[in-house]
């Protein structure tokens, strides 16, 4: 180990202050104890009262969770169809179903999992491909995976904005009338298309009824934490959970993702090998939204004009003039992450063939360039995991907009980035970036809809801390 793992000696507080529950097995999850030596220790503290949520959650979890009989009574319920009368004292599910790429994913597991704290749901996550290679189990003693044999997991493919199932849909038949004879589950769909019967899944009325439904299936591939505080609901709830608003994905994201062995090893060996020794860490994560791969010339500028115009990085001494390095100048390491080389390339031979006008000496990495989105690949994801993670333990961070990838590493690592803005017609934007209101993600596709008054409203202007994102005017991020 180099010298920044010399928190390694630091006091450690392996639990997060409570965060993280005691008694797990250490060797069959090495990150959930060891990733205090490698985070920076976080400024935010998580409230007492979030803590005493989760140690409760626990419980239920335990209680209900896969293979209880509990458990088992709610999958009869299911296999025999129709409709059913709910008491109250049985247990309610929600169902997270895989869906999107990996940052999408771990936002929407942490919007689900605090939906089911604020309304007494077990989170059940359906495995997919790859997520039990990804992720350590979070909850002690029993699994947060769905069981293999839970019997509509055939459907999950096929759910959509048009299925039947979907609440939006029922909504339309106007079954909603009677309570008493209702479906023993709801698909919920909130991904990007879903329609304005969809979206009152974030009225308070509606949920009144959706809180008698035994199971909910939920495909998202959106982080709609922002319009969950719009609601009376759990407003109240949600400002005593996080008094620092801006912390939500912050705390749930430590609390939640726990790289598996194999990808804490991706981790560690290229932390140790690359940045630890570094005076200081820079992350850059670079992703176009533009029809071809790159890479492409304006967005280079826009790297370099935002790093050296925001003094995240020197400026290089293209002259000639060769400044002695000084006594103290620094090691600087730069972690690029980007589906391709070419940006990488580009700050790399910047560095090495010009001196810095401060002295300072800058090495640039980057982990991996795998062209293009690949989720066949078995290292493909936890490539991209170990990236998020790595950008994470940056001490200052530059993501791109739009990019819930980006998104991912600022919040897990508290930090508010300097975010790239997206170009509108291939020239680099002026200024090129700007830094974050908060590290909370944006909601990239929000309701905007008034439930009490029935019409539409400016989601935006409702109350000071959900505004509009700054790289998406009509997203909605906490603030
Ligand atoms: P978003 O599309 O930027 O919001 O992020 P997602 O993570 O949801 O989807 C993008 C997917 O593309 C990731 O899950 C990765 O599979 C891949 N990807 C994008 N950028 C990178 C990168 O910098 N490194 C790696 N390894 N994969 C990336």
């Amino acid at each position: 180990f180099g010298s920044g793992v010399d928190q390694i000696s630091k006091p450690t507080d392996k639990l997060f202050g409570g965060l993280l529950a005691a008694g797990f097995d250490e060797d069959s999850c090495l990150s959930r104890y060891q990733s205090v030596l490698y985070q920076k220790t976080s400024p935010f503290k998580a409230s007492p009262y979030l803590i005493s949520k989760l140690r409760n959650y626990e419980q239920l979890h335990k209680r209900c969770g896969p293979n209880t009989q509990p458990y088992n009574a709610a999958v009869e319920q299911l296999r025999s169809g129709g409709s059913v009368s709910f008491s109250s004292t049985d247990c309610k599910y929600i169902v997270w179903v895989c869906y999107s790429g990996l940052g999408n994913r771990i936002l929407t597991l942490a919007s689900v999992f605090l939906y089911a704290l604020l309304t007494d749901r077990v989170l059940l996550v359906d495995r997919g491909k790859d997520m039990a290679n990804l992720f350590c189990e979070p909850f002690p003693e029993k699994s947060w995976f769905l069981p293999l044999n839970f019997p509509i997991t055939n459907k999950f493919n096929s759910f959509g904005q048009k299925s039947p199932e979907s609440y939006g849909n029922m909504l339309k038949k106007i079954i909603k009338a009677s309570t008493e004879s209702l479906p023993s589950y709801l698909y919920l769909h909130l991904a990007h298309d879903y329609d304005d019967h969809d979206k009152l899944f974030f009225c308070d009325e509606e949920q009144a009824l959706l809180n008698k439904v035994p199971w909910l299936i939920m495909k998202t591939d959106n982080y709609f934490v922002p319009s969950l505080f719009l609601m009376s609901l759990f407003e109240h709830e949600l400002i005593m959970l996080f008094p620092e608003k801006e912390t939500i994905f912050h705390h749930l994201g430590r609390y939640l993702f726990h790289p598996t062995n194999q990808v804490w090893g991706l981790i560690t060996r290229y932390y140790k090998a690359y940045l630890a020794k570094a005076d200081e860490r820079i992350g850059i994560q670079v992703r176009t939204f533009d029809s071809g791969p790159g890479p492409y010339q304006y967005v280079k500028d826009q790297i370099s004009a935002c790093t050296q115009g925001e003094k995240l990085l020197p400026a290089v001494d293209t002259k000639g003039t060769i400044v002695p390095p000084s006594e103290n100048s620094k090691l600087k390491a730069v972690l690029m992450t980007s589906l391709v080389s070419g940006y990488f390339e580009n700050v790399k031979n910047m560095y090495w063939e010009h001196p810095t006008v401060t002295g300072d000496i800058i090495g640039v990495h980057q982990p991996s360039h795998e062209e293009k989105q690949q989720t066949e690949k078995p290292l493909h994801n936890m490539k991209a995991w170990a990236e998020m993670y790595l950008l994470s333990l940056s001490d200052e961070l530059v993501t791109s907009a739009w990019s819930t990838f980006g998104y991912v590493a600022q919040g897990l690592g508290g930090l508010k980035p300097w975010i790239l803005y997206k170009s509108e017609n291939q020239t680099t934007p002026n200024p090129p970036c700007q830094r974050a209101m908060s590290m909370e993600p944006c909601f990239h596709a929000p309701p905007f809809y008034d439930c009490k008054a029935k019409k539409g409203i400016d989601t935006g202007k409702v109350v000071p801390h959900v505004r509009h994102c700054e790289d998406i005017s009509w997203g909605l991020k906490v603030v």
